[in-house]
């Protein structure tokens, strides 16, 4: 730790000079000059370690084999774990090509190829496993596999397209329009094989050659991406990487957004199409198993909410009742908000006289006069307490290191610690592809808000201004960087910026909408969410404009309530990013155990094993239907427990409420 930079006898004199002289920490004040420095951010590995997949490999059995090739170009194929993760399909093992067993593999009921080489031998095992039964899903299939596959080279590649369903392929539950892929396709001619989507034009025009395919294989099938759907995903969510640090979309200041600028089509922002072609890999595993195996998943969301809306307020040195008033409001539609503080920066004496100062407001009967508008560690406190968030929002302008330094430092020794794992930086400026990720990782930041919707960029030529999901999600998932090492902290993107929509006091309000325009953006958006859209949709409601009152707080508290109504109306929680954290956490690490399906019964049993937490409440998705059977009971831990309906792409579920923690599940089907 640093030496103070002050004395003792300077800082009692100052706090004599402020009136804080008589509280007995400010006599002591050495003690409080120390804690007043404030701390540094710890450093850590900012990497996924082996541990996390263990969960999965460590099952006695599992329904799903993903095979990761050794060899392979492809720094991302390793992404498909994670692709399972997002769509709730928690039992499966990871094993690279030299640790699968490749004389058992009928052990699974599907088995999942990740891009990369695979010997002759080995395509021959996995043709066999198919003859006789099996069900395979391959990521850009060699040609030793295209017997299998029912394709037929065609040459070339496609980079960088679209892809559009076949009309045969209706009932998968992919949207009518084109979504965008990025990466290259296989040209690939149909030998055998059914399409389920072509690469197409933008328009939707088809090509020649399919983008997904069916094939039935002897008495299995086989599924074929022409294009590899990880790395895909990667860069759908996290921009071009040869776009890094490049200041793109006109404003000063690289950020998030400026690798997604002739990246992401504008014309298919409103769709989240990174999640829809996830849907589509795990609708087509679910088809595939239709009369196999009853396999159950995990819904994205708390159970019972078709999506979900984050709440977050970045406030500038703002003050208590600004605060206190977003957050009142907030409580109103039963939500909880994430503050993200950007404290004004102190030296080492005057922070520890705010620090005195706090302790003085503690006290009953103090006037604002001598305790600052300014939050003390007790507010904070009382915020955690009614299941607020009040996490940091750096200044990185000179800097990252040095401004995560300075702010960690800052924001701690004001008491404000310990940092929440949750943040948004000032200005969102955004470092290399995933460097800010990373650096914020290593310090031990587990969620990132900084992909945000703002700017000239979302305009369209013909005037137009676009909204929804340029990342193509709406779903939090882990980042990764260059080389393909998963990074410890999720992404998310803030779909609905205040300061893009209307005009703020610092400018910004490109569209310059009036607060009904930008209420009919929050509707639509939040509709678009229960039509299939689903998501964690994030807002930004500034705390900046409270602090001013007059028209700017009414202007901004209309926006505000108006979202929160529409968000509570739909049923939506509405949720700190804090609360979103522990539940993606939860639910990323959740399994589906000992799960075993007696045909002949009709019973499928498992047990779904998550980190437990008494307010965190999954939602397990059980197939409607099991070949001619149809759910009729359902019991966790040998209580009968009552589900609701819920459709999916296109197929019926029945959505089961599940505490997290350790359960036991027992479905009958008749
Ligand atoms: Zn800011």
């Amino acid at each position: 730790m640093r030496k103070p930079a002050i004395n003792r006898r300077l800082f009692l004199k100052a706090a004599g000079a402020a009136g804080l002289a008589a509280i007995p920490a400010v006599v002591g004040g050495y003690s409080l000059l120390r804690t007043a420095q404030g701390e540094l951010p710890p450093v850590g590995s900012p990497y996924v370690d082996a541990a996390d997949l263990e969960r999965f490999n460590a099952l006695a059995s599992a329904p799903l084999l993903l095979v990761l090739p050794e060899q392979s170009a492809n720094p991302h194929r390793a992404y498909l774990a994670e692709i399972l993760r997002a769509e709730g399909l928690n039992a499966f093992h990871a094993r690279t090509t030299a640790e699968t067993d490749w004389s058992a593999l009928d052990r699974y009921p599907v088995i999942v190829l990740a891009e990369g080489a695979f010997s002759r031998e080995q395509a021959d095992r996995l043709g066999a496993y198919v003859q006789q039964g099996g069900r395979l899903v391959a990521m850009r299939p060699g040609p030793d596999l295209d017997a299998v596959c029912g394709l037929e080279p065609a040459g070339g590649v496609t980079a960088d397209g679209y892809m559009a369903g076949d009309p045969s392929a209706a009932g998968l539950g992919l949207p009518a329009a084109a979504l965008q892929f990025h990466g290259e396709a296989d040209r690939r001619r149909l030998a055998g094989a059914e399409p389920v989507a072509w690469l197409a034009a933008a328009d939707g025009a088809r090509s020649p050659y399919p983008a997904v395919t069916r094939h039935r294989f002897g008495q299995g099938q086989a599924v074929a991406w022409t294009f590899d759907l990880a790395r895909s995903v990667v860069l759908t969510r996290q921009g071009n990487p040869a776009w890094a640090n490049q200041e793109r979309d006109g404003r000063a200041g690289v950020r998030a957004n400026d690798a997604f600028v002739d990246w992401i089509d504008l014309d298919k922002i409103a769709l989240p199409q990174a999640d829809e072609q996830m849907r589509l890999f795990s609708r087509l595993i679910a088809a595939a198993l239709s009369d196999a195996l009853p396999l159950p998943r995990l819904w994205y969301f708390p159970a019972g909410a078709d999506s979900l809306l984050i709440a977050t307020g970045d406030a500038h040195d703002a003050t208590v009742a600004a605060i206190e008033d977003v957050l009142a409001r907030v409580e109103n539609y039963g939500g909880r908000l994430s503050v993200y503080y950007a404290p004004s920066l102190n030296d080492d004496l005057r922070r520890a006289l705010k620090r005195a100062r706090g302790l003085v407001g503690d006290l009953p009967g103090v006037g604002e006069t001598l305790r600052g508008s300014r939050p003390a560690p007790a507010d904070i406190r009382r915020w955690l307490a009614r299941g607020h968030e009040f996490g940091l929002h750096p200044y990185v302008e000179d800097g990252l290191e040095p401004g995560w330094a300075r702010y960690w430092q800052e924001f701690t020794g004001l008491g404000y610690g310990p940092v929440s794992p949750t943040v948004r930086t000032h200005r969102i400026l955004w470092n290399g592809w995933s460097e800010t990720a990373r650096v914020q990782a290593s310090h031990g930041l587990r969620m990132n808000l900084d992909f945000y919707h703002y700017g000239t960029a979302f305009q369209k030529p013909d005037g137009a201004w676009v909204h929804g999901h340029f990342t193509g999600s709406g779903l939090s998932m882990r980042f990764v960087d260059e080389q393909g090492r998963l990074l410890n902290i999720y992404q998310v993107l803030t779909q609905l910026v205040d300061e893009h929509l209307m005009k703020m006091p610092w400018g910004g309000g490109w569209p310059d909408y009036s607060v009904d325009q930008a209420l009919e953006v929050s509707r639509v958006m939040l509709a678009r969410c229960a039509e299939g859209g689903y998501s964690a949709l994030c807002a930004q409601f500034h705390i900046d404009p409270f602090a001013l009152g007059g028209e700017w707080q009414a202007r901004f508290g209309r926006w505000l309530e108006g979202t929160l109504a529409e968000a509570a109306q739909r049923g939506f929680p509405i949720w700190s990013a804090y609360q979103w954290m522990r539940f993606v956490e939860t639910r990323q690490a959740a399994v589906f155990d000992q799960l075993l399906w007696d045909a002949a019964a009709g019973q499928l049993t498992f047990t779904l094993d998550a980190p437990a937490a008494a307010d965190l409440v999954l939602e397990v998705l059980l197939p409607a239907q099991a070949g001619a059977r149809t759910l009729e009971t359902v019991a966790v831990d040998n209580q009968t427990t009552p589900t609701r309906p819920r459709t999916v792409s296109g197929l019926e579920w029945a959505a089961l409420p599940v505490t997290a923690g350790r359960r036991a599940v027992v479905a009958r089907y008749r």
